[in-house]
């Protein structure tokens, strides 16, 4: 799209407009990279005058310095966004949104209308702004196109109900599901560490690694909004969506194109051959309060003794030809020691004989933060003996591109929503697949197959719960014990 667009951002009062969705805009308005005649629209209940607006729209936008040109580029950013108020559920408000709309569009010099719906809303009104929208917002004389964000659901039947219906309204090409770990650089960057570089290619399978662990770690506890947390747990905010993508790109086989549907078609393809997760593989933890931080049911919006977990560590499997047996563990928790998220892929031992307690090659992927790319390897002993050490072959963004600026996922997704490219977005079939690996746990932990089990408790501030060392183990995880240290200490 490159004009003629504008951009409505339904539940523009709330938290995930004004921290990331207005931002991204700008982003991307700041870099030129929106059709130059685009118009924001905000839409939501509360009643706003434009100076409120403008003010909300820009508040987590950056200006430290207070630079002359920012501040310019962001009163003109302002200058393209009105604000319109009105319910979710009326007809009405939406007609009136639409004159609105339909003034601006006024000023258009041919009759093309673009418009793209972003949601910045609730699940519980999804629906019925879905159908508002398309009844009486819908351009006849141009693209149209919605933005929707997790939760789809919160199981396989209830995931699969709200895609009908949406379907009865929004065909799958006008519709754009965010995962926004599809649109973080490490993540894209797996495509081409894995496709452009024979090195990892020939060694991307059961006969070479041993275990592949995907972490998310953050070092908060729900701090006051454990209400709406407590509702979802940690395995549906973390990993039935943003691990597993993770996992669907690290593994799949290489699609024929980088095109958006043999991209999807791969990672169908490989969600289908992961099993349901057992029992057997999860281990569920819940923060306790500890050094003066409060546990996760000190918080007064948590449900009293609330078994909801807040970690937890499960292992899934693909039964395929290139993964079979091969443990790939997703952990993910809140209150932890760090914050971080990386995919460590740990190689097999090396063939006896002629070393004795050598470390294990290891291939980790920081997605966040400072983003880079090492290698644990072994290497001789610098010096007149014959020894090996572990050592590493380390590519850190920061150091390496020091001219550029990463972007943020939603920047880069809100782009290939005007672009039309579906590549980093959610088809409907890969959510179902999804869904159908998670759904028996989740149904268990929710006491749905008899009593929920107990998550194991751990301190605010540590790992996680004592079992996990076992835990990864018990998959093979051998962790490199023999005096590895980084000697850099100021990059990481
Ligand atoms: P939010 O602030 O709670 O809600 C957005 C707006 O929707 C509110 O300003 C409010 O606007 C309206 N709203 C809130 N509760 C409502 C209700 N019960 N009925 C009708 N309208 C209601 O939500 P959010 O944090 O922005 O998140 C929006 C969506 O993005 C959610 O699906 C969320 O799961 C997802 N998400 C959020 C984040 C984030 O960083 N916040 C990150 C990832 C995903 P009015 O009262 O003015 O109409
Ligand atoms: P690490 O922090 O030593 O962690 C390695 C693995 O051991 C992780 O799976 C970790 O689990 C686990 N682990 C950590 N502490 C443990 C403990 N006390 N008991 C049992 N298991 C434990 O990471 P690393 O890759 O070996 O690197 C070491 C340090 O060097 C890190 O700080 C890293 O950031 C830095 N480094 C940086 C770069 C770079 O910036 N380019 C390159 C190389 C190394 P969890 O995942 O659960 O934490």
């Amino acid at each position: 799209l490159q004009s003629n667009t504008l951009i409505v951002v339904l539940g523009a009062s709330g938290d995930l407009a004004k921290k990331k969705t207005f931002p991204a805009l700008f982003g991307l308005y700041r870099e030129g990279f929106l059709p130059n005649d685009l118009h924001i629209v905000g839409y939501a209940r509360t009643k706003m005058d434009k100076e409120e607006f403008h003010k909300r729209e820009v508040s987590y936008i950056k200006n430290p310095a207070n630079d002359e040109e920012v501040t310019k580029k962001i009163e003109a950013f302002q200058s393209i966004s009105t604000y319109f108020a009105g319910a979710y559920d009326k007809d009405e408000d939406f007609q009136g949104l639409e004159k609105h709309l339909q003034e601006i569009e006024s000023q258009y010099p041919t009759e093309e209308r673009n418009r793209i719906f972003y949601f910045a809303l609730p699940p519980s009104v999804f629906l019925d702004v879905a159908k508002g929208l398309k009844k009486n917002n819908y351009s006849e004389r141009g693209v149209n196109r919605i933005i929707v964000e997790k939760p789809f659901g919160k199981d396989l039947e209830s995931s699969r109900q709200m895609m009908v219906t949406l379907k009865k309204e929004w065909q799958e090409d006008e519709t754009f599901r965010i995962d926004h770990y599809l649109g973080k650089e490490m993540v894209k960057n797996m495509l081409v560490l894995r496709f452009a570089n024979i090195a990892f290619s020939a060694a991307w399978d059961k006969n070479s690694i041993s275990n592949v662990q995907i972490t998310f770690k953050e070092p908060f506890g729900t701090e006051g909004r454990g209400g709406y947390f407590d509702e979802f747990g940690i395995i549906r905010d973390i990993q039935q969506n943003h691990l597993l993508q993770v996992l669907t790109i690290l593994t799949m086989e290489r699609p024929v194109s980088f095109s958006a549907e043999d991209i999807r078609d791969e990672k169908v393809k490989v969600l289908r051959a992961i099993p349901p997760v057992e029992q057997k593989d999860v281990l569920l933890g819940q923060y306790v309060s500890a050094n003066g931080k409060p546990g996760y049911l000190d918080d007064d919006t948590v449900p009293k003794g609330s078994v909801c977990p807040t970690f937890a560590a499960l292992t899934l499997w693909i039964n395929n030809p290139r993964w079979e047996g091969v443990p790939f563990i997703l952990k993910a928790g809140k209150a932890l020691n760090e914050a971080k998220v990386e995919v460590r892929i740990q190689y097999k031992d090396v063939t006896s004989g002629i070393f004795r307690d050598i470390a294990r090659n290891e291939l980790v992927i920081r997605i966040q933060p400072s983003e880079a790319v090492y290698i644990k390897m072994n290497v001789k002993t610098p010096g007149l003996v014959t020894r090996a050490m572990p050592s590493e072959m380390d590519l850190t963004y920061k150091r390496r591109f020091t001219d550029t600026k990463i972007p943020e996922a939603y920047e880069a997704l809100i782009l290939d929503a005007f672009k039309g490219d579906h590549s980093n977005f959610v088809r409907d079939d890969e959510l179902d697949a999804a869904w159908k690996i998670f759904t028996p746990i989740l149904h268990w932990i929710e006491g749905k197959k008899g009593p929920s089990p107990r998550p194991s408790p751990y301190p605010y501030g540590s790992r996680g719960p004592n079992e996990l060392e076992n835990f990864i183990t018990g998959y093979g995880y051998k962790r490199v014990e023999t005096g590895y240290v980084w000697p850099i200490t100021n990059v990481a």
